[in-house]
């Protein structure tokens, strides 16, 4: 493995608040041989602070994306990795650091590889979490979690570059591909298809006493746990238009 896996990796802020914050993480990306960072809605950018704290890391914010959603930063990558502070009690898996940097890497044999970071204040909502095939917790103090935004990057980025130099040193053995003939689906594709499921159960009036945003967290975490691939996708999306077909059909 070489310093181009770390290329094929997103670092994700959402809508970072300091600059000071987007500069000190461009720094942590460049440092560990990372390149790619992408803003959703930040509070101010471009801006002097970022540059100053960037030091030498001008380069990293001069090309970083700047987008309005999430989603929109996710375009394309077929696994993504959420950051939290807390240890959460929903359906995600938590995987410690040094596994989630190998699980990243690991995907980057597949394709684009994106670890989500949330907002100083509040970190990633539910709905941020969604889109996330897994979670990622930096042990901390349970008296006091919280990291700082930028350090969190530090810590997951090193991580990353530590993974890939340990995988270097000892290559692991190579496993039969993952989806023979098939590509993993990328975040946009699974959410076209969370989406043609909500309105197939919509009409379907499947969702009755459930709470919808509660079921369907379910159903994405088990699309996001199992590795998805796109001809799978096709497959539901498939079964969701016969069944809106049959309904249309019976109204007739
Ligand atoms: N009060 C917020 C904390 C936000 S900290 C909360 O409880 O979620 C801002 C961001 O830094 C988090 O969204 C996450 O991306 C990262 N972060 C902070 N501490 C972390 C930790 N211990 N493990 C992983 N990420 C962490």
């Amino acid at each position: 493995m070489s310093d181009e896996i770390l290329q094929q990796l997103r670092i994700v802020m959402v809508y970072p608040a300091h600059p000071g914050n987007i500069g000190a993480a461009a720094r942590a990306v460049k440092n560990m041989g990372l390149s790619k960072l992408v803003l959703v809605s930040p509070n101010r950018f471009p801006s002097f602070e970022a540059y100053q704290r960037a030091a030498s890391a001008d380069d990293v914010l001069d090309r970083a994306s700047v987008v309005e959603t999430l989603q929109q930063a996710l375009r394309g990558c077929i696994y993504v990795a959420g950051t939290s502070a807390r240890s959460r009690t929903l359906d995600w898996q938590v995987n410690s650091p040094d596994v989630c940097a190998q699980k990243c890497l690991g995907a980057t044999t597949e394709g684009e590889v994106a670890i989500v970071f949330g907002r100083e204040r509040s970190g990633l909502t539910n709905k941020e979490l969604e889109q996330c095939n897994s979670l990622v917790h930096i042990p901390t103090d349970t008296a006091y979690s919280s990291l700082n935004v930028a350090a969190a990057i530090q810590i997951m980025t090193y991580e990353l570059r530590r993974t890939m130099l340990k995988n270097r040193a000892m290559p692991v053995v190579k496993s039969e591909p993952k989806y023979r003939d098939d590509l993993p689906a990328s975040a946009d594709q699974l959410d076209g298809l969370y989406q043609h499921l909500y309105a197939t159960l919509t009409e379907l009036r499947f969702f009755g006493s459930h709470h919808p945003e509660k079921l369907m967290r379910r159903i994405k975490s088990l699309f996001n746990r199992a590795a998805t691939t796109q001809r799978e996708v096709a497959i539901f999306r498939g079964i969701c238009s016969a069944i809106q077909g049959r309904r249309t059909a019976a109204k007739k």
